[in-house]
C-alpha cells in the first residue's frame, strides 16, 4: 500500500512542481512506524537523492532523534509536498492541496500513534490554520485517534541557534510520551 502510494507520487503530474523536479520524494520508513515526521518539502539534496531530509536539516534531524533515543530507521519521514519547490520557495496552497491525498493516504496506512509536524506549513496543514509555532511547539493534540505534535523545523535551528535546545527538549518529550 505504501509502495502503491509512492508509485503514484513518482508518476504524479497534479501540480506544477512536477515540471521542475528531478525526483519526487515520497518519504521513507517502516509501514508500522509508531512515529511519523512531516516536513515542508524536498530541498536540492532531497530532490537529487529522492530521499527526505538528507541535507543539513536532515543531519540535524538525525541528531535530534538520537538525543531523544529514537533511531531514524524506526520512524517514517515525509513532507507535505513530495516535489521540490523551485529555489526552495514555500509550497503554495494549491500545491499543498493537490499533494494532500498522498499524505492522508500515508497517515491512514501507517496509522502511527504520533504525527510530528516540522515547521509552520506542516503544522497548519495537518493540525489547523492560523496556529503560532512559537506558542504551540511541543503541545500535543489528538485528532481522529492520532496525537499531533508540532515542532520547530530543524532548518530554523540551523539559522537560530537558540531554537536548538527547544527542539531537543520537545523531541525528548515526544519520545518519552511513547515509552
Ligand atoms: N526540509 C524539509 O522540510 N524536508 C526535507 O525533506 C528536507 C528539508
Ligand atoms: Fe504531485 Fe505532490 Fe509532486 Fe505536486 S508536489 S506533482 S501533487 S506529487
Amino acid at each position: 500500500m505504501l509502495d502503491e502510494i509512492a508509485a503514484q507520487i513518482r508518476a504524479c503530474t497534479k501540480c506544477r512542481l512536477c515540471q521542475t523536479r528531478a525526483n519526487a520524494v515520497p518519504g521513507e520508513g517502516p509501514a508500522d512506524a509508531a512515529i511519523m515526521f512531516v516536513g515542508e518539502g524536498p530541498g536540492a539534496n532531497e530532490d537529487a537523492q529522492a530521499r527526505p531530509f538528507v541535507g543539513r536539516a536532515g543531519q540535524l534531524l538525525n541528531t535530534l532523534l538520537l538525543k531523544a533515543d529514537l533511531r531514524r530507521p524506526e520512524v517514517f519521514i515525509t513532507n507535505i509536498v513530495k516535489c521540490r519547490p523551485p529555489d526552495n520557495r514555500d509550497p503554495q496552497p494549491d500545491e499543498i492541496e493537490a499533494c494532500n491525498e498522498y499524505l492522508v493516504g500515508q497517515i491512514a496506512t501507517i496509522n502511527p500513534a504520533v504525527v510530528c509536524t516540522l515547521g509552520r506549513p506542516a503544522m497548519t496543514t495537518l493540525i489547523g490554520p492560523g496556529l503560532s509555532i512559537s506558542k504551540e511547539h511541543g503541545v500535543p493534540r489528538e485528532i481522529d485517534g492520532i496525537t499531533y505534535v508540532p515542532l520547530y523545523h530543524p532548518a530554523a535551528a540551523l539559522y537560530q541557534q537558540s531554537l536548538r535546545p527547544v527542539l531537543v527538549e520537545d523531541m525528548r518529550r515526544l519520545a518519552q510520551s511513547q515509552e
